[in-house]
């Protein structure tokens, strides 16, 4: 990796910043929004309490950003596919403010006519108004960061929304004519139980979204629940009852037919995140905003992978300079990109296509892991036809002991 200082250097040495073949022919593009009303108490991510000044320059960074890295990259891409508002709390945006960057990034970039345009949402910061202008400027799918739907665990979780906000986001979001919406849940939180669980998925499922994300809740060092936890001012369920709740998500979600297509992601047929597979999927993508992150894949298949600056105010003078606002760029070997394939396309049910595979990696998995593939497939939990590896189900469930094989 190099230091701030030298990003200028690399980039001027690397390939990826001069014109090059239509090598990847597929782009998605992540904006990110860091600002959110407050800190949730479980909270890890790149995210701070912002004020309207903050969010207006963020806005003016973006901007050049995306010029910026559209003069050097644009032109090895045939077309954007997907273009993911994420934080943080996009919704904090107005129709105007997210309408003029979808409508830079269509003026610079080749985008395809089906662009998915995907923004996060809080429910506490999404009204009718900014739905029906969001709507209007382009964005055609919601994903609502939900978490929990009973207010007690709304209320653990530090959330500042309760379940009634969730009921009139959706149904706003539904007026509106929003037709893909994704709800984020979160389960696992101290004292959860099945039973608990139970009940907040069928009120979910009751909602009828188009797409899951179930997540456990995973406890980063430094936040206030984890110093709650080592306080013993609260404890975590148990393994047993954290699988007993995994299994319970898994068989309603699929009986009542949403597709697991990832470990952690169900969706109705055809509508399944086409951001997020892109990446599962080893597809390059442009990271725009504070310690965002973006991959171009060269065209001898290793890969050149940039973290913007962190925190915001410097992402922000960096391009008030005019400067690149790489904090990181690193170029990945073949083999860690090969690995990468791995533990991105086996977290899908559709696995990784061989050919995909033998390109990131210049060699057969089955050449280089034919005795642990053997033993997988015995096992059960591997798949190996002319086409493509996959994980099965039972797999699935156990992907970090599988991968801990293959890699
Ligand atoms: S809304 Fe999301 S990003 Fe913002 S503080 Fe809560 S968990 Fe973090």
């Amino acid at each position: 990796m190099s230091e701030a200082g030298q990003t200028e250097t690399a980039l001027g040495q690397s390939p990826c910043f001069t014109p090059g073949t239509r090598l990847h022919q597929e782009l998605s593009i992540y904006v990110h929004l860091p600002f959110c009303i407050q800190k949730c108490v479980y909270c890890a991510f790149d995210s701070v309490v912002g004020s309207e000044t903050d969010l207006l320059a963020w806005h003016q960074a973006i901007l050049r950003d995306l010029e910026l890295q559209a003069y050097h990259l644009a032109q090895r891409y045939q077309y954007v596919v997907s273009l993911f508002f994420g934080g943080g709390t996009p919704s904090l945006l107005s129709p105007r403010l997210i309408g003029e960057i979808i409508d830079l990034v269509q003026s610079l970039w080749t985008c395809s006519t089906s662009m998915e345009i995907t923004m996060e949402a809080n429910p506490e910061s999404v009204t009718e108004a900014k739905l029906h202008g969001w709507r209007r400027a382009g964005v055609n799918r919601l994903s609502l960061g939900v978490q929990a739907m009973s207010d007690h665990r709304l209320f653990l979780l530090g959330r500042p929304h309760d379940s009634a906000m969730v009921q009139r986001a959706f149904q706003a979001a539904r007026t509106e004519g929003f037709d893909n919406i994704n709800l984020d849940l979160i389960y696992g939180s101290p004292q959860h139980t099945p039973e608990q669980w139970r009940w907040e998925l069928d009120q979910a499922m009751a909602l009828e979204p188009e797409h899951f994300s179930c997540y456990s809740l995973s406890i980063e060092p430094g936040t206030p629940l984890a110093e709650q936890l080592s306080l013993g001012q609260c404890a975590l369920p148990p393994e047993d009852i954290l699988e007993t709740i995994h299994f319970l998500t898994v068989e309603s979600l699929v009986i009542q037919g949403w597709e697991r297509y990832e470990v952690s992601n169900y969706a109705r047929p055809d509508y399944c995140c086409r951001h997020n597979l892109g990446i599962w999927r080893s597809g390059d993508y442009v990271g725009v905003g504070p310690a965002a992150h973006g991959k171009t894949t060269l065209d001898d298949w290793t890969e050149v992978r940039t973290v913007n600056h962190w925190p915001v105010q410097r992402y922000v003078h960096a391009l008030e300079r005019g400067e690149v606002p790489f904090q990181w760029v690193e170029v990945s070997s073949r083999r860690e990109a090969a690995v990468d394939c791995l533990l991105m396309g086996l977290r899908l049910a559709s696995g990784i296509p061989r050919q995909l595979y033998l390109d990131r990696a210049g060699v057969d998995l089955l050449e280089t892991k034919g005795r642990e593939v053997q033993m997988l497939i015995q096992e059960g939990l591997l798949h190996v036809d002319t086409a493509s590896i996959r994980l099965s189900a039972r797999g699935m469930d156990l992907l970090n002991s599988c991968l801990e094989w293959l890699i």
